[in-house]
């Protein structure tokens, strides 16, 4: 069967990693988020994460050349050769740009952009309220999709703590630098013919459900 190559798009807090987590698990695909390798740099100290780290406290893009190298190494590992799921990129055109092209030098390509359609002020909600695990960066809210037991992650045990970008500043910072850079790749991806929207106001179980009859219908299609 064809790959099935996603790309989630949405301003922060719109219920990308939520419904990643989901639909990687419907449809056996590697769910790549540029936010948690980030994060996973900055906990291992690495030059990259050291790098990195003052961008994402200000709430501004990293630069496109730390990001790039990460994607494109992750996209053609083994897991990743039969489909993915890229969460949290691409971010700007440049990054939409290079997607494609490394993407047409292995002769493979999106099959879709899921965009998650959702308002600003339920963003600083949702956003305020997250919690994420250490271990694995589950994602939790206090109020709209808590956790059994508080504080701690359903899925693994670990512990749950708030981001240090989810605070209201950097969260207010986070939604201009999408509205400028970001929501552009909505025109981009609609004039290619890939993009799908969703309404993200929805309950996540809700939303699950359209996305996923949504990608069965894409895989169905490409196995005309
Ligand atoms: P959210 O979806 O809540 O905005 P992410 O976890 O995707 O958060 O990203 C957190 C931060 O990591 C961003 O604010 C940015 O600094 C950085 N980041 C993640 N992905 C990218 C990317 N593709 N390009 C540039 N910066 C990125
Ligand atoms: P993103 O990856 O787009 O930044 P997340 O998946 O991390 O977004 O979700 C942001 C916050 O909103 C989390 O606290 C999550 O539990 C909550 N959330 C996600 N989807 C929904 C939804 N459909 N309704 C209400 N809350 C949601």
């Amino acid at each position: 069967m064809a790959e099935t190559n996603l790309i989630l798009l949405g301003p922060p807090g719109a219920g990308k990693g939520t419904q990643a987590e989901r639909l990687q698990q419907d449809f056996s695909l590697a769910h790549i988020s540029t936010g948690d390798m980030l994060r996973a740099q900055v906990a291992n100290g690495t030059e990259l994460g050291q790098a990195a780290k003052r961008y994402m406290d200000a709430g501004e893009l990293v630069p496109d050349e730390v990001i790039l190298g990460m994607i494109s190494a992750r996209i053609t590992e083994q897991d990743a050769r039969e489909g993915f799921l890229l969460d949290g990129f691409p971010r700007n055109s440049s990054q939409a740009d290079a997607l494609a092209a490394t993407l047409a030098e292995s002769q493979r390509r999106l099959t879709g952009a899921l965009a998650l359609e959702v308002p600003d002020e339920e963003i600083v909600r949702r956003l305020s309220g997250r919690r994420v695990c250490l271990k694995a960066g589950h994602v939790y809210h206090v109020e709209l999709d808590p956790p059994k037991h508080e504080g701690v992650c359903d899925q693994d045990g670990s512990r749950l703590i708030q981001r240090d970008d989810d605070k209201e500043d950097t969260i207010r910072k986070r939604l201009e630098v999408y509205a400028e850079q970001t929501a552009p790749l909505i025109d981009y991806y609609e004039q290619a013919g890939l993009l799908r929207r969703f309404d993200g106001t929805r309950d996540p179980n809700e939303v699950h459900n359209h996305i996923r009859a949504t990608v069965a219908t894409l895989r169905m299609e490409d196995r005309l």
